[in-house]
Order: structure tokens, then C-alpha cells, then sequence
């Protein structure tokens, strides 16, 4: 009894400290907004500018000093993950991968037994898909980084950060058949996220990292692995730490430094984890400025066609296997409807999944579809599906066929009937439904 009043009089007491860092943090901030030089010494929370010379930007992480982002991390840091009191963790995450030093960075992992979190970016895996399937076989977690890491695109407004992730998790679902729900933020969320930003992508069913302790690794060029090593481990230790290090082209000395990092956590007692969509998002707060800075919204109808429904991808529900043709994918929950008895399916990718070639022809308006033998063509405005090798044509009613953002959405039927593999049986259990096909 005693106990636990105390363990509440002490919880009491960390979460008035932590208010009051907050508090003061936030006036601190304010009075360096508003023009008056900031008391501390160390700017709070000043993202240093990124180096001009650093030519790549997949490298050029702004950088938000160290020792402060743990103040100003949402509150709301009580994670969940932590199963029992106790539990020390630690999630090494790695940004602007993969490259050339990536195969490095999984073998010290697999060596020293520790789990991390790739955040990638779309370009470079679709460069190097066999890395991103020996991070995913090796039992580490995927993140989206975005495509191309480019401040100027990515923080002009919300749309061209929403196309940059779904460009991004195509890719990786196409690699690993996973749709990644983690997502960082090129530079970390603070001075580059408004309102807008983290409202939308938790809508579409994204959670947001930023980090507790920035290894300094992208300060600048070539920082010394010592320098990395000591930023890495000099943070006041929690018992849920995200670490951010680098293993984008260029970043040789954190490859180095890795090794005494995972040593300092073992010896504090960490264990090394990967993060998890199922935990709570952890970012930073809102930037002070970032409130008066309003970037442009997307329209109603915008966030109505792109963010409600995706939130659907990553919703539970059973997922549809479809066997045709002697190759079998699996549709996740929000990537295939139910309407009316049918089964209708966005026609690019499920073909491309079963193997088929999709084109669109830009003369003809149509959709073309290489499957084996079989070519099927779609006519969305002559509402026709048209079977060429069983010189077949029929209607593409409403309920056989609609248009959903910028793809078409077809009967899954009408499709496979088309392409010659007609459908032989149906199943549907709690855990899965299965459409077999010839
Ligand atoms: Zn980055």
C-alpha cells in the first residue's frame, strides 16, 4: 500500500517536473521567436541550418540539438510498448537508406543481435530492392522516409508530401507486399510539419517518428564516428530511447561508430528493438513558428479522395488471397471492397501483382493489360472490357467497374474471366478470403 502510494507520489512528482520543462521550454522558445536572445546559451531547440556543401540531400538531416528534442517530444511520450515495468529499450533507427553502406550496417546487427528501424527512401529502395528484403527477412522494421528527401518539394504543402509517401510505400510494398505505416519526416517533423502535416497523415492511418537522441551524424560532412559515438550516448537515459543515425551514402563514420553505440546500451541494459505502427506515434511539438506559418491546405474533396479512404489500408479486417494462373497475392484490407456480392480491385496494381503488364494508352484512353497469352482492354469512357484473343467485348457497368482517386477499380471477375482464368471457388474464414481462379 505504502508502495504504490509512493510510486504515485513519484509519478506525480515526474510528470510536475516534466510540465514545468515543458512550460519552460515552450517560454523559452517564445521569447527567442519573439526576438529576444534566448536565455540559455544553447539555442533551444534551433535547428542548425543544413551545410550547403553537403551535395546530397538525402544526407542533410537538419540537425535539432540533442540534448533539448527530449523536452519538447510530444508529452504524450508514455509509450506503450514497454510490456513490463522495467524493460529498458532502445530502437536504433537508420535514415536516407538504404546504399553502398547498408549491407555493413545489417551485418553488425545480425552480429550483435540487435533488432532496428530503416527509414528509406522510395528512390534508393527501388535502386536496391535485395537490401530491403534482407532488412525485412532479418526481422527488422521499414519506415518511410519519403522519395526523394527534398525540403523544397516535400514542405511546400501537404499533397506533395502525401505523393512522396505513397510513392515511397509503392515501392516498398512491391518489394516486401507490406505497406509501411511509420513515417519520419526528412529533418525531423519541428520547423518543417504544420498542424495540417500531422492531422492528415494520422488520419490516413500514418504514425509519425521524430527521435529522442540525434547522434549528430548528419551535423555536417564526415563527422568523426568519437564525436558520434559520444553524441549517441551522452543523452540522459529513459527507459525508451529512439536513437537517429544514418546509413545513406556518405555516412562511413556512423557505420564505425555503431558498434560502441549498441556496446553503451548493453551495458546499460537496453534491449534493441524495432518500432512498431502499434505503438504511440512519437514526435516532436508543434514549432512555434510553424503555427503563423500556414502552409497551403488541401481542398475538402482533396483530403475526401486521397486521406479518408487510405486510413482503410491499414485498418484491420481480412485480407484477400487470389490465386490465378499459378501465382498467388494477397490484397490487405482497404485494397479490395466488397460491393454487392462482388469483389471489385484497383486494376493496376493486382494485375501487376499477379503478373501482368498494365499500360495505359494515352490515344485510345484505355487500359491495357498483358496477362500470358491473354491481352484485355479496358475502356473506361466506352464503359467496354474488351477480351482480345476470345474477341469478346462486353459492358463495363457501375457495378463491375468504377474510378477511385486517379485508378480504376474493377470486378475481380469480370477481369479474371477476361484474361481466361475463370474463377473456380470461393472461401472466406475469419482470418482470410481466398478467390481461386484457373
Ligand atoms: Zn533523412
Amino acid at each position: 500500500m505504502r508502495r504504490r502510494w509512493m510510486s504515485g507520489l513519484k509519478k506525480f512528482c515526474m510528470a510536475a517536473i516534466a510540465i514545468l520543462i515543458i512550460i519552460s521550454a515552450a517560454f523559452l522558445y517564445g521569447e527567442r521567436e519573439s526576438g529576444l536572445p534566448a536565455v540559455s546559451a544553447q539555442p533551444l531547440l534551433a535547428p542548425i541550418a543544413p551545410n550547403p556543401e553537403n551535395a546530397s540531400p538525402a544526407s542533410m538531416e537538419k540537425v535539432v540539438t540533442a540534448s533539448l528534442t527530449s523536452m519538447v517530444l510530444t508529452a504524450s511520450t508514455a509509450r506503450a510498448a514497454s510490456e513490463k515495468e522495467g524493460d529498458k529499450i532502445v530502437y536504433l533507427t537508420f535514415d536516407d537508406g538504404p546504399s553502398k553502406l547498408t549491407d555493413q550496417v545489417l551485418s553488425i546487427l545480425k552480429q550483435e543481435e540487435a533488432t532496428a528501424t530503416f527509414f528509406v527512401l522510395g528512390e534508393h529502395a527501388k535502386q536496391s530492392p535485395e537490401l530491403i528484403q534482407r532488412m525485412t527477412e532479418a526481422g527488422h522494421a521499414i519506415g518511410n522516409h519519403t522519395y526523394n528527401h527534398e525540403y523544397s518539394e516535400l514542405y511546400s504543402s501537404f499533397p506533395r508530401f502525401w505523393d512522396q509517401i505513397k510513392q515511397t510505400e509503392d515501392v516498398l510494398r512491391e518489394i516486401t507486399g507490406v505497406r509501411p505505416a511509420m513515417v519520419r519526416a526528412p529533418g525531423g517533423t519541428y520547423g518543417h510539419f504544420d498542424k495540417t502535416y500531422f492531422k492528415l497523415l494520422e488520419q490516413g492511418g500514418y504514425k509519425v517518428f521524430d527521435w529522442d537522441v540525434d547522434s549528430g551524424d548528419s551535423k555536417r560532412r564526415g563527422v568523426p564516428a568519437t564525436e558520434i559515438i559520444k553524441n549517441a550516448t551522452s543523452e540522459k537515459l529513459k527507459d525508451e530511447m529512439i536513437v537517429l543515425l544514418h546509413d545513406g551514402t556518405g555516412h562511413e563514420e556512423s557505420v564505425k561508430a555503431l558498434p560502441e553505440i549498441i556496446k553503451f546500451y548493453k551495458k546499460h541494459g537496453y534491449t534493441f528493438r524495432a518500432l512498431s505502427p502499434e505503438q504511440e506515434q512519437v514526435h516532436f511539438n508543434l514549432a512555434a513558428a510553424s503555427k503563423s506559418k500556414v502552409k497551403p491546405a488541401p481542398s475538402a474533396d482533396w483530403i475526401e479522395s486521397h486521406v479518408v479512404p487510405n486510413s482503410a489500408l491499414f485498418g484491420p479486417g481480412e485480407p484477400l488471397f487470389v490465386e490465378a494462373g499459378g501465382v498467388e497475392t494477397k490484397l490487405a484490407a482497404g485494397e479490395y471492397e466488397l460491393e454487392d456480392g462482388q469483389y471489385m480491385v484497383p486494376l493496376r496494381s493486382t494485375m501487376v501483382r499477379l503478373g501482368a503488364k498494365v499500360r495505359w494508352d494515352e490515344q485510345n484512353q484505355s487500359a491495357v493489360v498483358v496477362w500470358g497469352d491473354a491481352t484485355v482492354v479496358i475502356e473506361p469512357f466506352k464503359e467496354t472490357l474488351v477480351s482480345e484473343g476470345a474477341d469478346l467485348t462486353s459492358p463495363l457497368t457501375p457495378a463491375r467497374f468504377s474510378r477511385k482517386n486517379d485508378s480504376l477499380w474493377i470486378s475481380l471477375r469480370s477481369l479474371l474471366e477476361a484474361a481466361g482464368h475463370p474463377i473456380v471457388s470461393f472461401d472466406a474464414s475469419q482470418e482470410e478470403r481466398r478467390v481461386r481462379a484457373r
